[in-house]
């Protein structure tokens, strides 16, 4: 498993002091994929789609018909893949396996379902949170996922916890789903996200947690730019940013 490490969207050379890391914690459809996009770009720093990883390994676990059961082979799996996340300069995160572009694949019903259920294996988490350290290494970047600012960068210079009700978090993952060409029935999309709340926060290893020294920051009746500008205030009242 290879992953391609985050490219540098500018600014690096000049910029010699350590760039933040900016954590982002949340259920699914809190908005963490957007937010994260749009505040790295502000702070011109790489953003990293931890979920992408966990969604590629089970994308090829499918490919490859392997028992989702068998959590010795999934992990093997990953040993023998080559998994890429490729952070582009508009933001988006190509994802590839073996050399074959997955990124619009991977954001299916089945695939978010087995992720989720794969993402129990420790074995796969620990080799997750070794290989998305290693892109953070250098700072300067903004990852988003379930356990970045407890396990992943606990040590990171900003960490916020996303939250929205679940019925909002459904609604906008129902529009997101069709906006990608996807089917889907709005009462599914809520038991599915309770469903993936449920085993995200209840799991023995790594649960959906916010650190005891994160920013919580309820998206529930605000626009993107919304919640964006109020995490970049948090990040200046912090002075993590200037
Ligand atoms: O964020 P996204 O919905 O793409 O993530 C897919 C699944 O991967 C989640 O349901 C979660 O179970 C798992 N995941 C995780 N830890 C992360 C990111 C995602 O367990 N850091």
């Amino acid at each position: 498993m290879t992953p391609v490490g985050p490219r540098p969207t500018g600014g690096r050379a000049s910029a010699p002091e350590r760039r933040p890391r900016v954590a982002i914690d949340g259920p699914v459809g809190a908005g963490k994929s957007t937010i994260a996009r749009l505040v790295a770009q502000r702070l011109r720093s790489t953003y990293i789609d931890s979920g992408a990883m966990y969604r590629a390994l089970a994308w090829a676990a499918r490919t490859h018909g392997i028992d989702p059961n068998d959590p010795s082979r999934i992990a093997a799996l990953l040993d023998t893949i080559d998994l890429r996340l490729e952070p582009q300069l508009d933001g988006l995160n190509r994802v590839f396996v073996d050399g074959r572009e997955i990124t619009d694949d991977i954001r299916s019903s089945e695939i978010s379902q087995l992720s989720s259920r794969l993402s129990e294996i420790p074995a796969v988490r620990e080799r997750m949170v070794a290989l998305q350290r290693a892109m953070a290494s250098e700072g300067g970047v903004v990852m988003e996922g379930r356990d970045i600012q407890t396990v992943v960068l606990p040590t990171a210079e900003l960490k916020v916890f996303l939250t929205a009700s679940a019925e909002e978090r459904a609604d906008r993952r129902w529009l997101e789903l069709r906006e990608r060409g996807f089917e889907a029935d709005l009462a599914t999309v809520l038991s599915e996200i309770r469903a993936r709340d449920d085993r995200d926060s209840t799991r023995a290893h790594s649960p959906l947690r916010a650190a005891p020294d994160a920013v919580h920051l309820d998206t529930s009746g605000l626009t993107i730019e919304e919640v964006v500008e109020k995490l970049l205030a948090i990040a200046r009242e912090r002075s993590v940013i200037p």
